[in-house]
Formats: structure tokens, C-alpha cells, sequence
């Protein structure tokens, strides 16, 4: 590549498990061009885009707006603003994810408790609340899809044992939100955070959040933000919030009336996470977790149609991805890397106990799509034969054809 000419991307299918390939509504409002931090224009952008997401998310919580940075400055920015150093946390571990949870709050310098169940299925809720009993947390932390095992954790029963026992509880709804049914305020969901490159269609760098009153009590009582630059480190009571950039209280106080100076919003991200939010809104968000739904199970018939195996309790999938078995004799990057150069379809690699053992394949956002997931179902055959796998010609796009036909 010459550095020095412009970029030529070259034509891709993402069909892994994030990002994928970004609606082209989003990337036009990305284009947009910027206004003055404050200027009316923007701060009216800021509140409607909140007024969005209260949508996404399913809440009535006022405190709902954009962590600037991936996903992971979202749960990093909760975790980091919940926390105290000595604070117990619970974390329910099914995947990688939930292993991030843990790492994350042990940053924070908090006491964290887990339990794990083998890759492949979910925490079942008595499991958790014998745990909340034994350890009595303040928070529970816990993924809702973890795309790392495909499965997607049962909330409202989480949910209630904590309103149960007192307890908070986060949830990194990141590859789930928008694919999969989630119901903040329903669930008894205190803070949700997520991101865009997964079923919300739209590029990694905006991280979507929500925080309950309970939650925003309590982030606001270890700070006073009394000016835009709180530089003094006076702190009435417990222990100040250990990042500036992920201080919660700061970014909400910039976020609301006041208007308090603090980063500078990410503007062309704040436009693709107001794109991606709308898209969701327009259609209808039962409509798009129905979407999900109808493409999600077209895949998986498609790949048990050529003879391939799928990973994980089936009563706990994720709708938006699902691990397949790479079956005997067949090395997986192999696959991949012909399905890439050949076809420009990109799918997923694994990671831990799954390493080498299955690809993940994700139908989500944008392409939660017959035409993307035909194509990919073709072009997947034909590569399994190259490497002289024994597959039903046509198997695949028959069976999801099947489905899209009933
Ligand atoms: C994909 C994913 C993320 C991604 O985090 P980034 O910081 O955006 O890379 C976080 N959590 C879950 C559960 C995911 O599946």
C-alpha cells in the first residue's frame, strides 16, 4: 500500500462478530460537517440523540447519552464511576466478556466475586442469587450476548434478585442491544451501556449509555462538579472518581442543562450514533429484533444444511451470531482466508477453549439481510469443498431459502 495515496478500501461483506459493514445512512451523516461545541445546533443534536437512545434502550432514565470511545469506554466509564476500591461486585462469567467485566472492576480496586459456567451456556439465576447472598455485592456486573460463546444471559430474573436483595446491576449490552429484546426499566437494569458496530449498524468509537436514579445518586454523591474543571479533588464523602475522562458526573453534567465544559463531544460520532439510533427507531425496534430474529435462523438453517454443527445451549442464543463447528480435517483460518480473498465475505475467528473449534458468523445490523446471508452461505460452500470437506451441493442457500419461503 502507498502511503501517501487515499485510502481504497477495498469491497467487503462483514459478516463476523463486529464490526460489520456500516449502513450507508450512517456513514453519510458521518460526513456531515461540525458546529461549535455549544453552538445551538449541537447541543439540540445532544439532547434529541439522548431522547433516541431512551428509545434503544427501552428507559424513561433522563441520564441517557454517549460516552465518547468504543464499547469498552463504556463499561470502563460505569464500572470506573460505580466503584470504590473495597466495593464487593458479583460477575456471572459465561465468556470472554465477562472476564473483561472482572478485569475492569479489579482495576477499580474492587473485591470481585464470580461464577462461571463452561463456554457455551448461561448463569442460571438461582446460581446467581445463592451468590448474591453469600457475597452481598453492591453491584452485579454482567454481559448480556457475549459474542465470544454466542449465548445471551436471561436479565429480568437478574434483574429482580437484585431489586430483591438491594443489590445495583450493570449490564454491557454491547453485542445484544438492538438484535435481541432489552428492556432497561422493565428488567430493573440500572446502568446499560453498548456501542455501535454491532446490531446498531454504525462504526466503533460511540458508546451508548443509561443510567438509573439510583445509579446517577450514587455517581453524583462521590463528586461535585461545581465548575467545568473540578480541579481541587475535594470530595465530601468516599473516595474521587479515578479517571477524568470516565467520570461520570462530569460527562453527565456537560450532557445536561448546565452544560458544563468537560471533553469535546465527538461530533461525527455523536452523528452516527444519532443515525444508527434513528434507523432503529424508524423501523421499529420489535420490527429490527425481529429482523434479527428471521435472518439469525435463516443462517443457522443454511449452515446445518451444508452438514455443520452449532456451538451452544440452543435455548440461549444470541439471535445476531452463531458459532459453527469447523468440522474434521478442515483448518479454520483456512476457510476464512479464502472466503476473504475469494469472495471479500469476512467471518469470525474465536478466542480461549473455542480457539480453532468454530467460526462465529454474525447476520446483524445492516447485514441482517437475505442477499448478505445467501451470499455468505453460497460462498461458504463452495469453499468447504475446496478444502475437500463432503458438503450437500446447494445445502445451504436451500434450507435458509426454506426459511425466508415459510
Ligand atoms: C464486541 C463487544 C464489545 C466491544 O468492545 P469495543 O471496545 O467496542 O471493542 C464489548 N462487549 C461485548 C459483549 C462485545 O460483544
Amino acid at each position: 500500500m502507498d502511503d501517501t495515496a487515499g485510502l481504497d478500501v477495498p469491497p467487503r461483506l462483514l459478516m463476523g462478530p463486529g464490526p460489520i459493514t456500516v449502513d450507508p445512512r450512517v456513514l453519510r451523516a458521518m460526513s456531515a460537517q461540525l458546529v461549535g461545541q455549544f453552538d445551538p445546533f449541537m447541543t439540540e443534536a445532544m439532547t434529541g440523540t439522548m431522547a433516541l437512545y431512551r428509545e434503544v434502550f427501552r428507559t424513561a432514565n433522563e441520564q441517557t447519552f454517549l460516552v465518547d470511545g468504543t464499547s469498552r469506554a463504556g463499561i470502563e466509564a460505569a464500572l470506573v464511576s460505580l466503584l470504590e476500591p473495597g466495593d464487593r461486585v458479583l460477575v456471572p462469567v459465561f465468556g470472554r466478556f465477562g472476564a473483561l467485566l472482572r478485569e475492569i472492576a479489579e482495576r477499580c480496586g474492587a473485591e470481585v466475586h464470580t461464577v462461571e459456567v463452561p463456554w457455551g451456556q448461561v448463569v442460571p439465576p438461582e446460581v446467581v442469587e445463592e451468590a448474591v447472598l453469600r457475597v452481598r455485592p453492591k453491584l452485579l456486573a454482567v454481559v448480556q450476548g457475549d459474542t465470544s460463546t454466542t449465548m445471551c444471559q436471561p436479565l429480568a430474573d437478574l434483574g429482580e434478585i437484585c431489586r430483591r436483595h438491594g443489590v445495583l446491576l450493570y449490564c454491557d449490552a454491547t453485542a445484544s442491544l438492538g438484535g435481541n429484546p432489552f428492556e432497561a426499566d422493565a428488567w430493573g437494569i440500572d446502568v446499560a451501556t453498548a456501542g455501535l458496530q454491532k446490531c446498531l449498524g454504525g462504526p466503533p468509537g460511540s458508546a451508548p449509555i443509561t443510567l438509573s436514579p439510583r445509579a446517577v445518586e450514587l455517581i453524583e454523591a462521590r463528586t461535585h462538579v461545581e465548575a467545568g474543571i473540578r480541579d481541587d479533588g475535594d470530595t465530601d464523602r468516599g473516595t474521587r472518581i479515578a479517571s477524568n475522562y470516565l467520570d461520570l458526573a462530569q460527562v453527565m453534567a456537560y450532557w445536561g442543562p448546565r452544560r458544563l465544559n468537560h471533553h469535546t463531544e465527538a461530533s461525527s460520532m455523536l452523528y452516527a450514533a444519532r443515525e444508527c439510533a434513528r434507523l432503529l427507531v424508524e423501523e421499529g425496534l420489535d420490527a429490527a429484533i425481529a429482523r434479527h430474529e428471521l435472518h439469525g435462523r435463516a443462517m443457522v438453517a443454511g449452515v446445518r444444511g451444508l452438514g455443520l454443527e452449532v456451538f451452544g445451549d440452543p435455548a440461549h442464543r444470541m439471535s445476531n451470531v452463531v458459532a459453527v463447528h469447523v468440522p474434521d480435517g478442515v483448518v479454520a483460518d483456512t476457510v476464512r482466508a479464502a472466503l476473504l480473498d475469494d469472495f471479500g465475505i469476512e467471518i469470525g475467528t474465536s478466542f480461549g477453549p473455542l480457539h480453532g473449534r468454530v467460526w462465529r458468523i454474525g447476520t446483524m445490523g445492516y447485514n441482517a439481510r437475505r442477499d448478505a446471508v445467501l451470499t455468505t452461505l453460497a460462498a461458504l460452500e463452495q469453499v468447504l469443498r475446496g478444502c475437500g470437506a463432503a458438503v450437500p451441493a446447494g445445502g445451504g442457500v436451500g434450507a435458509a431459502r426454506e426459511v425466508y419461503a415459510a
